[in-house]
């Protein structure tokens, strides 16, 4: 456990052990962590107070359920006193559902840069790889009352897993590998229940993998990048949200120092980012264009693809 949390963990729980409702929530376009989290600790709630209303809410991650997640679920809370945690969300703009706000009590656990304080009691350690770490950190220092399942084991590994680049990036330390364990030691099996849903690819991806291969554009400082519009994304029959699916090929690559994947999204009428580095931090370039994120993975918007050659000159300028 983190040493210095131990009284926060505390009061947390008490205000758990508190309220009859809570609702678990997550950030919008949700990712493995922000779902594993949800679900690792909505599950771990419903283990630990069986008469207790868990609920979560935002919309279901789409390519992951029912194979990895089980469906949000669908509930009215308005009417309702309940209690908020909210995991995985740095600003409440991208908190996945509004009736969060309605909440007698809000609790955030995140690892994003704090840029709002949203909440009534917040635990934010942006050194941390994944959320699910910070979270399984509190549920299992009260391991002894109330033990972890290994279903609720397999979603925070999905998340540890997810958000750590499978345990390669910069944060990763003992601690990621000290709460991968207490999954393991649940007895998940981790290749059949996580990795398999996690990365199994269909062969129709190789088609999008090669045309992103033959269309991508490289800066001279480093930074490639691949824009899928509206008519792109029908060809290839994929989502928006799955564009940036493909952006690993990029990662190991000598020379290339970011990447960025950038796909219209016609409902909102603007182009969704994702800005990935080996290295250097792009959350700022990230924040001027409409996002944020980690130092090494973060997310904007363009609201149309005549922004493009700025973001890309201001990730060149990040190049030394
Ligand atoms: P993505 O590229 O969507 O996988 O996001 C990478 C990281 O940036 C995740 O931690 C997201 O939570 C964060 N992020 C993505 N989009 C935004 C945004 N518009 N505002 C703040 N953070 C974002």
């Amino acid at each position: 456990m983190i040493k210095e949390y131990k009284k926060i963990y505390k009061e947390i729980l008490k205000k758990i052990e508190e309220y009859q409702t809570i609702v678990v929530y997550r950030h919008q376009s949700p990712d493995f962590d922000a779902s594993g989290t949800q679900n690792g600790l909505a599950t771990w709630l419903k283990d630990s107070f069986p008469n207790k209303e868990i609920i979560t809410l935002g919309k279901d991650f789409y390519d992951f359920t029912p194979s990895l997640y089980p469906h949000i679920d669908e509930v009215d809370v308005s009417n309702k006193k309940f209690l908020a945690i909210i995991v995985d969300t740095g600003n409440s703009e991208r908190i996945d559902n509004d009736s969060f706000k309605k909440a007698d009590f809000k609790i955030k656990f995140d690892h994003h840069p704090a840029v709002e304080d949203y909440a009534d009691i917040a635990i934010v350690n942006e050194h941390l790889a994944s959320c699910s770490e910070l979270v399984l950190d509190f549920v299992s220092a009260f391991e002894k009352k109330y033990p972890l399942s290994p279903l609720a084991a397999k979603y925070f590994y999905a998340g540890i897993v997810g958000d750590s680049g499978r345990f390669l990036y910069s944060d990763v330390n003992s601690h990621t590998f000290e709460m991968a364990l207490i999954c393991i030691n649940k007895g998940i099996d981790i290749n059949n229940d996580v990795y398999l849903p996690m990365y199994e690819k269909n062969i129709s991806n190789l088609t999008v993998t090669k045309y992103i291969l033959n269309h991508y554009t490289l800066s001279s400082k480093g930074v490639a990048y691949y824009a899928l519009t509206q008519k792109d994304l029908d060809e290839l029959n994929i989502r928006c949200d799955q564009a940036k699916n493909f952006m690993s090929i990029f990662s190991n690559i000598k020379g290339i120092n970011i990447w960025v994947s950038i796909s219209e999204n016609t409902e909102k009428n603007e182009f969704r980012v994702s800005i990935r580095s080996k290295k250097i931090a792009i959350d700022g370039v990230a924040t001027q264009f409409g996002g944020g994120g980690h130092a090494q993975a973060s997310g904007a918007k363009l609201k149309t693809l005549d922004e493009l050659p700025n973001l890309i000159a201001a990730l060149d300028n990040l190049v030394k």
